[in-house]
């Protein structure tokens, strides 16, 4: 399409005329490209493919313990999902405790929700002790639901937690629901206050500034196409020439590709989608955002939302597609959506609107493993701010072989599916259903 042609698209009621289709955390982080290299060194111990959160986390930990360690990138360094989210940070595991403990048995399925407890409480450890300047702060989740079921059941699910796995959580009936939220459209929900947010892009800045700093390279523009088992070590082709590495990390997530075909089929990419508002009246967002939380939904193709850190827009995401990748398309949708939570905000147009590729797994649980040699870290579901640091961190760990970097998601069966081979034929049809779903009042 021509330039004219996007412009045209441009809907005044909706975009600002200076509307950019990028990223609006991309505005706030400055030069990502500092202190980069271009030149790939002959060896290394570790090289790192994908430079997002899995992969910086990793580097941290290996730079540190000694090994030299090279990152690369397809694209710009934190070019993926790393800074383009919603910066919203909760315990990151999909499953309930009877559902894990139906497919691990009781004891795993503790394991697996403490550690996801356990990435919320380090991410906050992490940032403060490494002292990043991100506008991290522990605002508290509104979680809405979208009909008087799910509130019953958002509701009971609070007072019959699982023992031991107890989080504090409070039950807020639609009656006050305007402390929380200014919106009448739900019915109620449970705010969880250990809940935090984050500015994504100075979060994935600090973190390739202390990568940096421990000594690890970081080469961007650098797209690996070829891996190949050579002895101990890994002969590994990329766009500026050859390496060799003794650990091969893959950090690849949602643009999981050719490149790694055991991995392809078994992440599921799937587009999300999420837009900024131009700035608010301050007294408005007062009324939509009275405390400031975080706010997410029961339907099952999830909205998501904040106020930006400054607290002068609407930063709103959601599933409105299932494979369009075009910003000027998703953007409509979503500030429909947002209207239809906010009808206050439907003469306040986008300023940015973007997108990127999460990973989707067949058990929702995000792994970490060993396949032939090559290690990896993916498979977020949606929920990476805090559990790709975590799991990359523990990766890391690992391969400095340290006790420590075990985890209870060590060793579980990464499921793909008969004709699954990296293309969700399956996904268009599958949210049409959940949609039906969320819809029918499931
Ligand atoms: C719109 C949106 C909103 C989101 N909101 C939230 C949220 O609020 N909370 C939350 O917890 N999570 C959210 N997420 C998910 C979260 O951002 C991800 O789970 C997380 O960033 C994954 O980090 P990562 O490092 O594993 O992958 P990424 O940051 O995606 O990095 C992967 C990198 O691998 C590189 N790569 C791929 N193939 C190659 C190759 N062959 N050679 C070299 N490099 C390669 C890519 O260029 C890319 O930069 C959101 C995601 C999106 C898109």
């Amino acid at each position: 399409m021509t330039t004219n042609a996007r412009d045209a698209m441009l809907d005044p009621a909706l975009f600002t005329p200076d509307a950019k289709m990028q990223s609006y955390w991309w505005d706030l982080a400055g030069n990502r490209r500092v202190e980069s290299e271009s030149r790939i060194p002959a060896d290394v111990d570790v090289l790192v493919v994908g430079s997002g959160y899995t992969g910086l986390s990793a580097a941290l930990q290996t730079a540190r313990g000694g090994r030299r360690t090279v990152v690369v990138d397809a694209s710009d360094a934190g070019w993926g999902c790393s800074t383009r989210n919603g910066g919203q940070i909760s315990t990151s595991i999909k499953p309930g405790f009877d559902e894990l403990a139906r497919r691990h048995g009781p004891e795993r399925a503790r394991a697996l929700i403490r550690e996801g407890q356990r990435s919320l409480e380090w991410t906050g450890e992490f940032i403060t002790g490494e002292r990043i300047d991100c506008d991290f702060g522990v605002v508290g989740r509104f979680h809405a639901a979208h009909n008087a079921a799910q509130f019953e059941k958002l509701a009971h699910a609070v007072t019959h937690q699982p023992k031991g796995l107890e989080v504090e959580a409070h039950v807020v009936p639609r009656s006050e629901q305007r402390s929380e939220l200014g919106s009448d459209l739900y019915w109620g929900g449970v705010l969880y206050p250990r809940h935090a947010s984050v500015d994504p892009g100075r979060y994935h800045q600090g973190l390739l500034e202390r990568v940096v700093q421990a000594g690890a390279t970081i080469i961007p523009n650098c797209s690996v196409s070829r891996l190949e088992r050579s002895g101990k070590s890994f002969r590994v082709t990329t766009a500026r020439g050859e390496i060799t590495a003794r650990d091969v990390v893959i950090a690849t997530n949602g643009y999981t590709g050719a490149l790694t075909p055991w991995l392809r089929r078994r992440v599921i990419p799937i587009g999300s989608y999420i837009i900024a508002t131009e700035p608010l009246d301050p007294a408005l967002m007062a009324r939509l955002m009275p405390r400031n939380r975080i706010a997410s939904d029961t339907r099952k193709v999830v909205f998501y939302y904040r106020a930006s850190p400054d607290r002068t827009r609407i930063l709103f995401g959601g599933r409105v597609s299932t494979n369009e990748t075009d910003p000027l398309l998703s953007g409509p949708l979503l500030h429909a959506e947002m209207t239809r939570i906010f009808p206050e905000l439907a003469k306040v147009r986008i300023s940015h609107s973007w997108c990127g590729f999460i990973a989707y797994t067949f058990d929702e649980l995000a792994h970490i493993g060993n396949h032939d040699g090559l290690r990896y870290a993916m498979g977020y579901c949606g929920s990476g701010v805090g559990m790709a640091g975590y799991l990359g961190m523990k990766m890391g760990l690992q391969v400095l072989g340290r006790e420590d970097g075990r985890t209870a998601f060590d060793g579980l069966p990464f499921q793909t599916r008969p004709l699954y081979y990296g293309r969700p034929w399956f996904l268009g049809a599958a949210l049409q259903y959940y949609r039906w779903r969320d819809r029918s009042g499931r």
